[in-house]
C-alpha cells in the first residue's frame, strides 16, 4: 500500500460532524451584518507581498515570522493573506470605492500564518471582519463595537467575553509617547527578552504587546499611552466611551492595548475570554485613518475588526452553546420492494417541494427492513417513513417516531405534510 498523504500541520479539515457549528456561526454572522446594512466584499487569498509589508508593518510578528511568502513562476513575491484589512483597502483603492464615499463592508474567509499550532492557533484559520470607510467620528466606532456585542448576545456568550478599549492617539502623540516609553524600557533592558530588546529600537510599542509573561511583569508600570493623547484623540475617545456607557456596553480601559499591527491609530479594542486558556482574544479591531493613503489611495478614515472563527467555535463547544445547531436530518425515507422504491422517491420529492426547510434523507442501496432501520436511526432523523409495496399500492406511508415513544401511524402524504410542517416550524 502506498503511504497516505496527510494535511499540512496547522491546516485543518472541517469534518461533517463539525460543519453544523460552523454553519450556525456563519449564518448568525450573515444575519448580523445584514441587520446593520453592511455589504459583503470578497478578496483573493493571495496578494503581493509588498501589500502586507507596507500595511501591517515590517517590524511585527506577522511580517517578521508568520507570512506564507513564495515566488510564483514569474518570480513575483506573493503571500497568502494573513489578515483581511490590507486586501480590503487594496481592493477599495483599486476599484475607487473609498475616497469621498462611505462604505460599510464585511468579509469572511481563510487567513494564513505560520505560527506554532496549538488550541485556538492554527496556520490556516478563518476570520469574519468588518471594515468601514469614510467616517471619522466616534459614532461609527461605537456601532462596530455594538455589532460585536450583539453577536455575543445572539450566540449566548455575552457573559463570557469582556471588552478592552484603548486609544493610540495620533501619529504625533504616539511619537511623543514612544520617547517616554523607550526611556522607561531602557532602564529595564535586562528584564526584556531578546525579541523585546530588538523591538525597543525598531518598534517600541510592540514591546507592550509581548506575550512573554516575564516581559509583561517587567513592564507593569510602563507609562500610559492615554496620558500622551492629543486633544482631538482624547475627545474622540471620550466620545466613544460616553456612547458605550449610554448603550450599556461594559468595557475596561486597558492603556497597554496596542494591537499587533502598525496601521492602527486612535481607537483600538479587543474582546477577550477566559474560556479558551491562552488564546483568549476572540475579536480585535480599531481605527486606521492613515492606511488608505499609506496604500496609495486618497486620505479616507477607516475602522474595523476581525474575529477568529475557530476560537468562537471552540467557545460555543466549551460552553455547550450548540443546542441551536441544526441536526442534519429530519426524515429518513425507507423503501422495501420495487414499487415501493419509486413511491418512496416520489414521496421524498413531494415533501421537499412542500417543505423546503425539511431535511429528507432517502435510503439508497437496498437491504432488509432491519438494515434500513439501523441507517434511519444512525442518521439522527426524528421520523422514519416506512414504505413497502403495500404502502405503495395504497399510496400511504407508515410514520415511525424514532426519538419519541409514540405509536406508528399510517397516512397519506397529503396528511403527513401539515403534520411535519408544525414540527419543522416549532
Ligand atoms: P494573537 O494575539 O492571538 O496572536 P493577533 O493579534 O495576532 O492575535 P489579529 O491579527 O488581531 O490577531 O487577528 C484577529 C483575530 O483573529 C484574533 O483575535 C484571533 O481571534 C484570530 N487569530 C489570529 N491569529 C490566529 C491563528 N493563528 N489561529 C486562529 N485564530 C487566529
Ligand atoms: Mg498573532
Amino acid at each position: 500500500m502506498s503511504k497516505q498523504i496527510q494535511a499540512i500541520r496547522g491546516m485543518n479539515d472541517c469534518l461533517p460532524s463539525q460543519t453544523g457549528v460552523w454553519q450556525y456561526l456563519e449564518n448568525g454572522i450573515r444575519d448580523l451584518v445584514a441587520s446593520y446594512g453592511y455589504q459583503e466584499i470578497r478578496m483573493p487569498v493571495v496578494e503581493s507581498t509588498d501589500l502586507f509589508k507596507r500595511s501591517i508593518g515590517e517590524v511585527t510578528d506577522i511580517v517578521e515570522k508568520e507570512m506564507y511568502t513564495f515566488d510564483d513562476r514569474n518570480g513575483d513575491s506573493l503571500t497568502l493573506r494573513p489578515e483581511g484589512t490590507a486586501s480590503c483597502v487594496r481592493a477599495g483603492n483599486q476599484h475607487g470605492l473609498l475616497y469621498n464615499q462611505q462604505q460599510r463592508l464585511w468579509y469572511m474567509g481563510p487567513m494564513f500564518r505560520h505560527e506554532r499550532p496549538q488550541k485556538g492557533r492554527y496556520r490556516q484559520f478563518h476570520q469574519f471582519g468588518v471594515e468601514v470607510f469614510g467616517l471619522n467620528g466616534p459614532d461609527i466606532d461605537a456601532e462596530v463595537v455594538l455589532m460585536t456585542a450583539r453577536l455575543w448576545q445572539k450566540l449566548g456568550m455575552a457573559e463570557h467575553v469582556t471588552l478592552e478599549l484603548n486609544s493610540l492617539g495620533s501619529n504625533q502623540a504616539r511619537e511623543n509617547y514612544k520617547v517616554a516609553l523607550v526611556e522607561y524600557l531602557q532602564a529595564r533592558y535586562d528584564l526584556l527578552d531578546e525579541d523585546s530588546q530588538k523591538r525597543l529600537t525598531s518598534n517600541p510599542l510592540r514591546v507592550l504587546d509581548s506575550k512573554n509573561p516575564d516581559v509583561q511583569a517587567a513592564i507593569v508600570d510602563a507609562p500610559s499611552l492615554l496620558d500622551h493623547l492629543d486633544d482631538e484623540s482624547a475627545e474622540h475617545f471620550s466620545g466613544l466611551c460616553e456612547r458605550l456607557d449610554q448603550l450599556g456596553i461594559q468595557y475596561r480601559v486597558n492603556p497597554r492595548l496596542v494591537r499587533g499591527l502598525d496601521y492602527y491609530n486612535r481607537t483600538v479594542f479587543e474582546w477577550v475570554t477566559s474560556s479558551l486558556g491562552a488564546q483568549g482574544t476572540v475579536c480585535a479591531g480599531g481605527r486606521y485613518d492613515g492606511l488608505v493613503e499609506h496604500l496609495g489611495g486618497k486620505g479616507t478614515p477607516g475602522v474595523g475588526f476581525a474575529m477568529g472563527m475557530e476560537r468562537l467555535v471552540l467557545m460555543l463547544e466549551a460552553l455547550e452553546l450548540t443546542d441551536k445547531v441544526a441536526d442534519s436530518v429530519d426524515v429518513y425515507v425507507t423503501a422495501m420492494g420495487d414499487n415501493a422504491a419509486v413511491f418512496a422517491i416520489q414521496t421524498a420529492e413531494q415533501l421537499r417541494s412542500a417543505l423546503p426547510t425539511l431535511r429528507v434523507l432517502s435510503h439508497c442501496g437496498g437491504g432488509n427492513f432491519k438494515k434500513q432501520m439501523k441507517r434511519a436511526d444512525a442518521s439522527g432523523a426524528k421520523w422514519a417513513l416506512l414504505i413497502g409495496d403495500d404502502e405503495a399500492s395504497q399510496q400511504q406511508v407508515a410514520v415511525k417516531y424514532l426519538r419519541e415513544d409514540k405509536p406508528q401511524i399510517s397516512m397519506t402524504v397529503d396528511a403527513l405534510i401539515p403534520l411535519l410542517r408544525t414540527e419543522v416550524e416549532k
